[in-house]
């Protein structure tokens, strides 16, 4: 980052501070928020995570998670604290868009906005940024930054737990995204007193009834095999989203069930939502679907793993993106 010593400046007193984070947050978002909250809670800022959506039930075990804000009830309550706010991190999302609301409320201030973040092509939104597409997650990046302000020894057993859930969320487990760096920070998050077998076993085996059988019906009903295009698509209706009771976050990591055929290269998860349809994109290898979310679908993310939305129908959408596999079936067929 630039000007590492202007915020360092800045942080050498307390200030008021918000962490600001995705839409829908996932367990990196809310990871690397929380771990950047406990951090700088220990040098005695006043700091206040904001979220535009709720967070998944599976994540409330996790240190600090219920003093998030959430603009989406309390909208009074997040204009508050962001008008007070003298420093805005953004974490874990590369446009202002991102945040709805949230991003329109933030823009006009004059507070320093700094950007913590691995998504492939940030907006230039943030007076300070620490971008790194490289990294596996933005908790990743959160122990960067905390390395980087000369703090290692700082780093307590809540800001550990935090960036551990940042990290093997994003990671899937330590499947993808990987480097002997992300594993020597993780054995020094162990070696703080992670417990990783609990908070896999809290984060993870946290599964229902109810969604252990949704799972079974994505598998057995919804599911469709492109075998020309190695592409696997699972869409879910608005009834699925009844009869089911699917309710935020249920349906994560369902996409990644398609990727364990041999021969499928491309995963899309798609989902009638109230007023869109919600897409998320898997690939194996080199195969891009941050291009195919980015170009088709307003969206974006990671070579490997992005997302997107359409406001037109689910049928008319997966019409949609079924017509553009062709145009990749060559790289498809590549893997
Ligand atoms: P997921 O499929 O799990 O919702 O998201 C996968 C990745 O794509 C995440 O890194 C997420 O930030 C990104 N992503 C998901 N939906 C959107 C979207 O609508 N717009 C953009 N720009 N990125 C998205
Ligand atoms: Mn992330």
């Amino acid at each position: 980052m630039e000007n590492i010593h202007e915020l360092k400046a800045l942080l050498s007193a307390p200030k008021d501070i918000i962490i600001i984070s995705h839409r829908n947050p996932d367990g990196d978002a809310i990871g690397s928020s929380l771990a950047l909250y406990h951090y700088l809670c220990s040098f005695g800022h006043a700091v206040h995570v904001v979220l535009p959506s709720e967070y998944p039930d599976v994540f409330q075990w996790m240190p600090g998670v219920s003093e998030c804000i959430v603009f989406d009830t309390e909208p009074d309550r997040t204009r508050e604290v962001i008008e007070h706010a003298q420093l805005i991190f953004c974490l874990d999302f590369n446009s202002l868009d991102r945040i709805d609301k949230v991003g329109e409320l933030i823009q006009p201030l004059k507070a320093k906005k700094i950007l913590i973040d691995h998504h492939l092509y940030p907006e230039p939104f943030a007076d300070y940024m620490m971008s790194d597409t490289t990294a596996s997650s933005t908790a990743e990046m959160v122990y960067d930054f905390i390395i980087l302000m000369g703090h290692k020894k700082e780093i307590g057993l809540a800001t550990a737990e935090c960036i551990y859930t940042g990290i093997v969320t994003d990671t899937g487990s330590f499947k993808f995204s990987t480097s002997p760096k992300l594993f020597r920070i993780v054995a020094e998050l162990l070696e703080l007193g992670v417990d990783d077998y609990r908070l896999q076993d809290l984060i993870f085996n946290s599964l229902d009834e109810k969604q252990l059988r949704l799972l079974g019906h994505c598998l057995n009903n919804r599911m469709e095999i492109l075998p020309e295009y190695r592409t696997g698509i699972i869409a879910l209706t608005k009834e699925d989203y009844e009869d089911f009771e699917i309710v935020r976050g249920e349906t994560e990591g369902i996409v990644n069930y398609l990727l364990k055929m041999r021969d499928i290269t491309l995963a899309a998860f798609i989902t009638e939502q109230p007023n869109i349809v919600k897409l998320s994109l898997r690939s194996k290898g080199d195969f891009s679907v941050q291009d195919i979310a980015r170009k088709h679908f307003k969206g974006g993310g990671h070579r490997n793993a992005s997302g997107g939305f359409s406001f037109q129908p689910l049928k008319a959408t997966l019409r949609k993106f079924k017509e553009l596999l062709p145009e990749y079936k060559e790289s498809l067929n590549q893997y």
